[in-house]
């Protein structure tokens, strides 16, 4: 299971209602939740869900 971390980016499989596709994690633990940062609305969702919604995470990369 992946696990996210607090500032990570990830890329929602369904874009939110607004457009945007990603997503900041603004906390972790029991539940998580991410930011959408294309419209800065913040979504709770357990553990499970996240890993449902999740396609792939964008930071973290780049070299
Ligand atoms: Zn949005």
């Amino acid at each position: 299971m992946t696990v996210y971390a607090l500032g990570d980016r990830v890329e929602t499989k369904k874009p939110h209602p607004c457009g945007g596709k990603t997503w900041e994690v603004v906390r972790t633990g029991a539940d998580y939740k991410i930011k959408c940062l294309t419209c800065g609305r913040v979504v709770m969702l357990t553990p499970d869900e996240l890993q449902k919604r999740v396609r792939r995470t964008v930071s973290g990369e780049g070299t």
